[in-house]
């Protein structure tokens, strides 16, 4: 090794400190290409939002231009297959922070709030010396953990005239436009930075999220009827999930008159157009930016208008109207993104930084620019599911490659620490690219040939339903659970998935092959369905049912309380008459809901469905649907319930929970759902302590002497007759009245 100098001096510092921190980090400062390397790289992280592959030059773009994002094509490396993890803001961050799939780092939807206190890429980096920064958009509600500095937007931010939360808490409003002070905000903190040390600087931009407003600069750089519309712009949603035809994603029926087409005062046409939200972009804008908004859109306004009055436009062409709106507005906020990363690019050349700075573009997810006849995202169809990954770092990433290895943004945060030469933890699911980047593209032989996707925001806006998936290379299997139903797309000869093959019986064994592979992943990523709290707001009964029990708990003051499924829920139908009788003078709710497997009670759980009430005892029979719609493994449904008794304890300490055993069903004994029921039985009696948690085992109050069950008991094998909620109630009397829930009887 030749050096000399102070960075020499700088370099066995910075040796010794990566040392001391990682176990392994000696191995990989000592990498032979590192000799010539002053310092560990730099890395520069520049991410937006909502950015779609399709608008990318360097992706092929028919629509655009991005010629300082291609810049780092030419200069470095293009991921052609790279996919998020779930497909939307927050989540996509939380995964890239965490290199951990949602269900592990705990944040699985806009809204949650991210656990700071997790391990993350940008702290292991600052405890070896990176100077860390985070600027722009963050989105993940807690305050930003591991960085020295930042200064981010408060949830979406704005674009005109944004307010930035600085770090003690405050907000502070700048006049301009946000993409353009994201760029300034990194360059003043890259000029402030200790030039001594290597840093990390995410530089996080607002656009092009919706509501698409671009900069006065970039008015009429797309103008209307300039953007080829995609093929499937009218997509009627056959052959697929009928759940496709619930979205609210679309341009036809659902964007706004104010907020996304820009008019303004009250909607003309509310046949044609969502009223509701305004432009609360323009209500922030000064009177001088107001002026010179109102001089390009109020034309075209008006001109749209005038035809709609005269009744000159299909409705396809409306269509078509809005879908060139969007576009000249979507494409213009990429614009200025493109000229913040030339400022960052130059900057780095200014300095000399760009040798050893590793430069990363990305966005969150990919996005729908009509394709489906969509905006948005959130499905596992190509559109959003891809992610845009650049990567340009001198003297390591061969210039103007292009790899097909499948990374997702788990992988981000492994690789970050790799770069820096810190040991990637254990619990981190992703992997460092960097043999991919090394090799010219070239994936190593035990690379993955399949990622795992979870998308679980149901009951949201948008309206798409949960689901999870596995892609392969060729294919793509989808898994909805509400309708319990798979979709398969064979993507070399339906690359626009129009058509699931899921029941063509030619790929019947392809569609075996995935479910394998999509089970194997489930084992791989550590995910459970069956403990991991999911809603069915998405179905009205059950929402209905979820707002008139959650009125009822308002009051507070329940002394007793069963959760359950339809079970418990036929306690108000077969069972009406023994509730009245043995509980009808005790104050009792019934959060019982007909087909919920324990995720949906863990939902109900976690979301407070039981409001104030602190009862002195909850019943719990959960877990017989997990078996019966699903056959899950018995070890899953085990946890799913060990989940809800553990939330349930820390909701509300001083519930004595009286644990059932999931009742036995099916004609006999070898019932295969009976078999499987018993096995959860064996695992959650475990669950009891002896003090808060009790466990019963009800089963022979429903069984004949040879293990049948009667039909004078459960008339479907499955549910109770008004006997059987006799034998039941009997059966956890004992326990409540020594509990002291409920009155002893009448000797
Ligand atoms: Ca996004």
């Amino acid at each position: 090794m030749l050096l000399s100098g102070p960075n020499s001096l700088r370099f066995y510092l910075w040796l010794v400190i990566a040392l001391v921190v990682s176990p392994t980090a000696g191995t990989a400062v000592a990498q032979p290409t590192d000799s010539k390397r002053p310092q560990p790289p730099n890395i520069v992280f520049i991410f937006s939002d909502d950015h779609a592959l399709q608008a990318i030059g360097a992706y092929g773009s028919q629509i655009n231009q991005t010629p300082r994002i291609d810049q780092l094509a030419k200069q470095g490396m293009v991921f052609d297959r790279s996919y998020c993890a779930n497909s939307i803001c927050g989540p996509s961050r939380a995964c890239i922070l965490t290199g951990k799939h949602s269900h592990l780092n705990g944040f699985m939807r806009n809204g949650d709030s991210f656990d700071g206190s997790q391990v993350t890429f940008p702290k292991l980096l600052q405890q070896v010396g990176y100077q860390t920064a985070m600027i722009g958009k963050w989105h993940l509600e807690s305050a930003p953990t591991g960085f020295d500095h930042w200064e981010i937007l408060p949830g979406q931010g704005h674009y005109y005239n944004p307010d930035f939360i600085q770090m003690d808490g405050s907000r502070k409003r700048y006049e301009g436009y946000c993409t353009d002070l994201v760029g300034d905000f990194s360059i003043d903190w890259l000029e402030n930075r200790d030039p001594d040390r290597p840093f990390l600087l995410m530089s996080q931009h607002k656009a092009p999220h919706r509501n698409w407003s671009p900069h006065p600069r970039h008015f009429g750089k797309y103008p209307l009827g300039s953007v080829p519309a995609p093929d499937t712009l009218f997509d009627d949603y056959a052959n697929r999930s009928e759940l496709l035809k619930e979205n609210e994603m679309s341009i036809k029926e659902h964007f706004h008159w104010g907020h996304d087409m820009k008019f303004h005062g009250p909607n003309e046409f509310p046949q044609h157009f969502v009223s509701g939200i305004p432009n609360g972009e323009y209500n922030r804008m000064t009177a001088e930016q107001k002026a010179q908004w109102d001089a390009y859109y109020e034309p075209e306004n008006e001109a749209l208008l005038a035809k709609l009055r005269a009744g000159e436009m299909s409705e396809e062409a409306i269509t078509k109207w809005k879908h060139q709106r969007y576009m000249h507005d979507y494409l213009g906020c990429i614009a200025a993104v493109d000229d913040n990363v030339g400022r960052l690019l130059d900057y780095l050349d200014d300095k000399g930084l760009a040798e050893n700075t590793i430069v990363i573009y990305g966005s969150d997810q990919g996005f729908y620019l009509g394709e489906h006849g969509w905006y948005d995202k959130r499905w596992m169809f190509e559109e959003s599911l891809r992610m845009p990954l650049l990567v340009r770092w001198p003297g390591v990433v061969e210039a103007e490659t292009r790899t097909g290895a499948m990374v997702q943004n788990i992988d981000y945060a492994p690789t970050f620490l790799e770069v820096a030469g810190v040991a990637v933890p254990v619990e981190m699911q992703g992997r460092s690219i960097l043999p991919v980047l090394r090799s010219g593209g070239e994936k190593p032989a035990d690379w993955r040939d399949a990622i795992y996707y979870a998308y679980y925001e149901n009951d949201a806006v948008h309206m798409v339903p949960m689901h999870d998936g596995v892609r392969t290379e060729r294919y793509k299997a989808m898994y909805f659970p509400r309708t319990r139903e798979w979709n398969l797309f064979d993507l070399e000869t339906d690359p626009q998935e129009m058509r699931s093959v899921h029941a063509d019986p030619a790929y019947a064994e392809i569609l075996r092959e995935l479910q394998a592979r999509y089970r194997q992943l489930h084992r791989q990523y550590d995910v459970n369905p069956a403990a991991i709290a999911a809603t069915r707001g998405d179905e009205a009964w059950w929402k209905q049912r979820d707002r008139a029990k959650r009125e009822l708990a308002k009051a507070g003051d329940f002394d007793l309380v069963f959760l359950g499924d339809s079970i418990t829920q036929g306690w108000e139908g077969a069972g009406k008459e023994v509730w009245e009788q043995h509980f009808g003078s005790v104050k009792a709710l019934n959060l019982g809901f007909g087909g919920d497997r324990t995720e949906h009670l863990l939902w109900r759980l976690t979301r407070n469905q039981m409001g104030p009430s602190r009862p002195r005892a909850a019943v719990i029979l959960i877990g017989t649907n997990n078996t019966g719609h699903l056959m899950q493994d018995p070890d899953k449904i085990a946890a799913g319930v060990k989940e809800i008794v553990t939330t349930l304890r820390r909701k509300s300490p001083r519930t004595k929970i009286l644990l059932l055993s999931v009742f036995p069903r099916g004609t006999s004994a070898d019932d295969p759902m009976r078999l499987n029921n018993d096995e959860v039985n064996a695992r959650i009696a475990k669950l009891a302590d002896g003090e808060a948690v009790v466990y019963q085992d009800l089963s022979d109050a429903f069984l004949e002497a040879d293990g049948t069950i009667s039909t004078k008991v459960m008339p479907d094998r499955l549910h109770l007759s008004a006997e059987g909620y006799r034998r039941w109630a009997s059966g956890i009397l004992p326990t409540l009245t020594e509990w002291g829930v409920v009155q002893p009887a009448a000797e």
